[in-house]
This record gives C-alpha cells, sequence and structure tokens, in this order.
C-alpha cells in the first residue's frame, strides 16, 4: 500500500486536513504531520533557529496524528527527513486549505509551500484547496469537504500509478458549490490574482506608527485556461506548477543586454 503523507497551513485541527485524511485513507496509508496553529499566508519558511518538536494529537475520530511546532513546509521535510520512521512516503498531499489558492497565491501559500517542500525533497506532491464559505452560504461544509476529499483522492490514485516529473507539483482548487452546480474538471495554467489590500496605519498608546496591510478578499481576472477563469465558471482547476522560476526566454535577452560582459570590471 503506498504511504502517504498528509499536511496543511490551517492547522492539524482544521476541518480540511481531516476530510482529507479520511478520503486519502481509500488510496493508501496515511500520516499526518502537520502545523499545531495556523499558517495561512506564511510562505515558505524553513526554520533554523529554534527546536523543532513533533508531538502525538488525537482527532475526535480516535486518529492519533502528529503536530510540529513548525511551518508547512517544516513538517513535510519532518516527515520526508526520518521524524516518524524511516519509510519513505511515495506522495505528499497538502489541504484541503480553506479557501482557493490562484494565481500568485501560490506564492504566499503555506498549503502549496508544502507540497514544493515535497517537491524539493523529490516527492510527488499536490496541494488542494476549497474556495471560501461565502461563494454560496447554502453550501453544507462537511459535503463541500467531502468532494474536494474526492478529488483529492482521484487524483492521488492517479498521480501514484502515472508518477510526476520530480520538479513539478499539481496545485488542485476546487469552488464551494453546491454538488449540481459543479461542474467537471480543467487543466490550467495560473492565473491573475487582483488583490484589494489596504495599508492602514495607526498609533500605538506611545504615538510610534504600526501598519496593517489587509482588505477584502482578492478577485481575480476569470480568463479563460486560467485557474481563476475555472473556478470562476464552476470548474475544478488542476494546475500543473513547476519549482523552476527560470524565466528562459529572458536569458537571451540578458545576454542581448551585454551583462555577461559589461558586469565584472576587466
Ligand atoms: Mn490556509
Amino acid at each position: 500500500m503506498p504511504k502517504i503523507l498528509i499536511s496543511n497551513d490551517d492547522g492539524v485541527h482544521a476541518p480540511g486536513i481531516q476530510a482529507l485524511a479520511k478520503a486519502l485513507d481509500q488510496v493508501g496509508e496515511v500520516t499526518v504531520l502537520a502545523p499545531e496553529r495556523n499558517w495561512s499566508a506564511a510562505g515558505h519558511p524553513k526554520t533554523m533557529h529554534k527546536p523543532l518538536r513533533v508531538k502525538p494529537v488525537t482527532w475526535p475520530d480516535g486518529r492519533t496524528v502528529y503536530a510540529s511546532n513548525g511551518a508547512p513546509s517544516d513538517c513535510v521535510a519532518l516527515g520526508i527527513m526520518g521524524a516518524l520512521g524511516d519509510d519513505p512516503f511515495d506522495l505528499v498531499v497538502s489541504g484541503i486549505n480553506a479557501g482557493h489558492n490562484l494565481g500568485t497565491d501560490v506564492f504566499y501559500s503555506g498549503t502549496v509551500a508544502a507540497a514544493m517542500e515535497a517537491n524539493i525533497h523529490g516527492v510527488p506532491a499536490i496541494a488542494v484547496s476549497l474556495g471560501s464559505v461565502h461563494e454560496d452560504e447554502s453550501v453544507d461544509q462537511e459535503e463541500a469537504l467531502a468532494l474536494a476529499g474526492q478529488v483529492a483522492a482521484r487524483l492521488a490514485h492517479t498521480v501514484l500509478e502515472k508518477g510526476l516529473p520530480s520538479h513539478v507539483l499539481l496545485n488542485v482548487n476546487v469552488p464551494n458549490l453546491p454538488p449540481e452546480r459543479l461542474r467537471g474538471a480543467q487543466v490550467t495554467r495560473l492565473g491573475r490574482r487582483i488583490y484589494r489590500d489596504v495599508l492602514i496605519r495607526r498609533e500605538d498608546p506611545w504615538g510610534r506608527p504600526y501598519f496593517w496591510i489587509g482588505g477584502e478578499m482578492p478577485t481575480g481576472i476569470p480568463e479563460d485556461g486560467s485557474d481563476v477563469g475555472a473556478v470562476e465558471n464552476g470548474h475544478v482547476s488542476v494546475t500543473p506548477v513547476g519549482i523552476d522560476l527560470t524565466e528562459y526566454d529572458f536569458m537571451d535577452v540578458l545576454r542581448a543586454w551585454g551583462v555577461e560582459e559589461s558586469l565584472v570590471p576587466a
């Protein structure tokens, strides 16, 4: 039976990771190692300045899982490097995140970072996110999570059978819609997010300024073929994300600028 490591960024007690574990029980032997608190939008830390702890925790369904004081990326590194035993994992699945991770969200997302960490260690990985509740408040959230779990389980099965290139992860977004309004799955590219953050400046009791960056939920440009467009139209979006960020076409532009000849004094 394949061994599957599960993590997330919403914390080990989030409903999403419990639904994911339940769904993936059908696909392999599941181990859960996740952060003890919420790390949403914490990106991809590598904790180097303090000890990492791993402790067993019992879920309401009686399952023993593992919680760490580290980030989602730390949890995946801990699991793959043997903190819970030497057997290698065949697949890492991260999620189910509360809220989509679309377009440039992948740079902020701890959910996607956990999958990237698996890639860095050469283990195939899938990140799974479910649209936020406000999309349609009539949706039963337990059912929505179960459905996203089934999507993850089917894709996990396929990945375990076919394999993935070592530098590619799959970023999956499931719209939070009633099952009858959910359309099929689409393979997509990363789309364009529009963040509606504002900078709020306030003063502390001593008159020193402090700041909040935040605002309304991001929107996006729903282009055809993009992840933003797919979920907007009620499709499950599956985006292959490469961890090689090199912009290959621009290498020749830089050479044409004479960068290779001109930067270092002769
Ligand atoms: Mn999150």
